[in-house]
């Protein structure tokens, strides 16, 4: 049976599949060129990541398609209950990038308090000439030991993101409506873990009680982080948003960064991308990445085997 990743697969992905009896083909077929691919090609499963759509046309337009298969979590590419309607087997891999993304917001986390994404854009221009200048100016730093990471949203990934926290001495003040207590293991390189239970707080505690917030909520219709959100936040607090564009109002954040009521922001993810707005990636205090949560070399390898996986569980 032939399986085509159109935005490709890892290597131990591939060898998974083939193991299985599967035979895979990885090469980037343009959308338009797409449906006529699958069908030449007798293509039973396609597998996508974020660039690649599979939606209700191509669904009808393909009726030996058994299994839409999307590595990573958010599915709005692709179209979910058509083609769960039409007998197709759509599946994702929601757990394998949520270490991922938490190292990420400790990335940010780390080298926003020592001031790194600043110091970054300024040591190659005048760190030659203006040394001291520059020491003088990103002294002053902290340490994340002891402060309270507010944390928007916890499950996968928001409970990812407190074993960091907790390992590193940090407190955790977790806000989740659907969610009253959940138990995070803090496991060791030997072994050894350790069970610590977390009671969720309010939402007006969490932004009060917080020196460092971080969202890791789903898409929402209207910013969980406004201006009123932010004005209740710690004054000097920072905010990492690695979930989803539109989860922050980046007007509202700029306007706090701006007034100094924040000292930073991170950001991952963007109202427009591939295109954000210029303010925010000229801003001095934001530290910024291209939506980059889930790409590493580990994450993308346990996509690759889990959709393998399971592709053999449904269609070997
Ligand atoms: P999840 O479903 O496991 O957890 C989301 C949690 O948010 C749930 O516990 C839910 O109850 C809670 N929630 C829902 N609405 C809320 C609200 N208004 N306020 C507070 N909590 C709320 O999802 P996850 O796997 O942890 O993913 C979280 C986010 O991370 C998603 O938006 C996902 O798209 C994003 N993500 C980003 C990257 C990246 O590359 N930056 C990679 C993977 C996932």
């Amino acid at each position: 049976m032939n399986i085509h990743a159109n935005d490709g697969i890892s290597q131990s992905g591939v060898d998974a599949l083939t193991q299985a009896g599967f035979t895979i083909t990885t090469t980037n077929v343009a959308q338009e060129q797409l449906v006529d691919y699958i069908n030449e090609n007798n293509i039973v499963g396609l597998l996508v990541r974020s660039a690649t759509t599979a939606r209700k046309e191509l669904i009808d337009a393909c009726p030996g398609l058994k299994l839409i298969g999307r590595g990573g979590v958010g599915m709005d590419n692709i179209d979910v209950a058509y083609a769960r309607e039409k007998g197709l087997h759509v599946i994702n891999t929601p757990a394998a990038s949520s270490a991922s993304v938490a190292e990420l917001v400790f990335a940010h986390l780390f080298g926003a308090v020592r001031f790194l994404y600043d110091a970054n854009r300024n040591m190659p221009l005048d760190g030659e000439t203006k040394f001291k200048a520059l020491k003088k100016a990103y002294a002053g730093g902290i340490e994340l030991r002891g402060k309270t990471l507010g944390i928007i949203g916890f499950g996968r990934i928001g409970q990812a993101t407190a074993k960091i926290a907790l390992g590193l001495g940090m407190d955790v003040a977790a806000y989740d409506p659907f969610m009253k207590e959940a138990t995070v293991a803090v496991d060791f390189f030997n072994g050894q873990s350790v069970d610590i239970a977390i009671k969720t707080r309010s939402f007006d505690e969490v932004l009060a009680q917080s020196d460092f917030i971080t969202l890791h909520v789903p898409a929402q219709d209207k910013p969980t982080i406004g201006a009123a959100e932010l004005s209740k936040m710690k004054k000097g607090a920072g905010l990492i948003n690695a979930a989803r564009g539109g989860v922050v109002d980046e007007k509202a954040l700029a306007e706090a960064l701006d007034s100094e009521h924040l000292a930073f922001a991170a950001l991952d993810t963007f109202v427009n991308e591939p295109t954000p707005a210029i303010k925010l990636l000229m801003h001095p205090k934001i530290s910024l990445t291209p939506h980059i949560g889930a790409a590493t070399k580990e994450a993308q390898d346990r996509i690759g085997t889990e959709l393998a996986q399971q592709i053999s569980e449904l269609l070997g």
